[in-house]
């Protein structure tokens, strides 16, 4: 069925993919962006298509939030800022860039009278959780983070608005997302590192920060998968790959996928790379398993996929 779709964020990197699938579905997609992180060349081949439109638009813009919006059936909210190593030096960006933008993207719905929201949220709002693979229900949330706050915030927000005004939410718990198109995250900054200086890599941290990774065409199948499955009010998933990689890990297959030797590892010491870092994190996938989806990537080979495609591009 043909749907009319809102993705905000569509021209970043995961929401450039969600976007590229939903069209090739015969959907009709509206990016809603501002291009502060988002780049046109992710979304430029849809150009001439009728069934794409872009907005450029920054969601803190309410009045015109709401009439980019009207008449969508399906709201994925991707727009947010990403970086979590930011809250230590800008208090301000993730209660701007996520909560209020969420709030305004939520008003917008509830005065436009639309239902449907997906929501990309993050493991972040686990904090160091002390159960691991951690499951959905894990409590209480303590996140360490002001972006894992800030992303706690909005899934408070929106469950709330689908309780009192008969909305009806998908929300996405990521471990950390690799792909084509990647702008940010480890794998970006040791290949820059290593370009710069193939003979050695400075890593955060000991070396042995300890995550899950998931590869972008795993991530929107599975969110697809999700939300054409469950109907509750608010359907909260965890989506990663079912097992860890350490920085040092990635940092060696890098080298290798960069056809370099002899590069000496330096490390920057303490467990975790910064501020509001969590130095351990694996999701538990069992209910989108038990749901009837799969990643088709674990954590190394994601990580080799998305440090070719990496290298490709540059
Ligand atoms: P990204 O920075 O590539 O995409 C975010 C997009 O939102 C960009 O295109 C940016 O221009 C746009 N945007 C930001 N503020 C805006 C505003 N005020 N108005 C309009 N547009 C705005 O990041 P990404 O990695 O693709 O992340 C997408 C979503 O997934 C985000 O919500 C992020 O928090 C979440 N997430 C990402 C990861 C990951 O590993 N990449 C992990 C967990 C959660």
């Amino acid at each position: 069925m043909k749907r009319k779709i809102i993705v905000t964020g569509g021209a970043g990197f995961i929401g450039s993919h969600l976007v590229d699938k939903l069209i090739a579905g015969g959907n009709e997609v509206t990016v809603i962006d501002n291009l502060s992180s988002g780049k046109m060349e992710f979304i430029e081949h849809h150009d001439q298509d009728p069934n794409f439109k872009l907005v450029k638009l920054d969601m803190l813009e309410l009045e015109k939030l709401k009439q980019a919006i009207k008449g969508a059936d399906m709201v994925y909210h991707l727009a947010a800022n990403p970086d979590v190593r930011l809250g230590a030096e800008n208090t301000k960006v993730h209660l701007e860039q996520n909560i209020m933008v969420t709030y305004n993207l939520l008003e917008s719905m509830r005065m436009n009278k639309q239902q449907n929201i997906v929501f990309t949220s993050t493991s972040t709002v686990y904090g160091e959780a002390s159960i691991i693979p951690t499951p959905e229900n894990y409590g209480p949330l303590i996140p360490i983070s002001l972006y894992g706050a800030s992303k706690l915030a909005c899934e408070a927000l929106i469950t709330s608005y689908c309780h009192t005004f008969e909305m009806r939410s998908w929300i996405f718990r990521f471990a950390n997302i690799v792909g084509e198109r990647g702008t940010h995250g480890i794998i970006i900054d040791f290949i820059n590192k290593l370009k710069t200086n193939p003979k050695a890599l400075e890593i955060l941290g000991d070396g042995q920060q300890r995550k899950s990774y998931i590869h972008v065409s795993d991530c929107i199948e599975g969110i697809l998968f999700a939300v054409n499955n469950s109907d509750e009010m608010a359907n909260i998933f965890n989506i990663g790959s079912t097992d860890t990689i350490n920085s040092t890990q990635i940092g060696e297959l890098i080298v290798k996928e960069m056809g370099l030797h002899d590069v000496k590892f330096t490390y920057t010491g303490g467990n975790r790379g910064w501020k509001g870092d969590v130095p351990k994190m694996l999701l538990s996938i069992d209910k989108l398993q038990k749901l009837g989806w799969n990643p088709s990537h674990n954590s190394k080979s994601s990580v080799i996929a998305a440090t070719r495609s990496t290298l490709e591009k540059q």
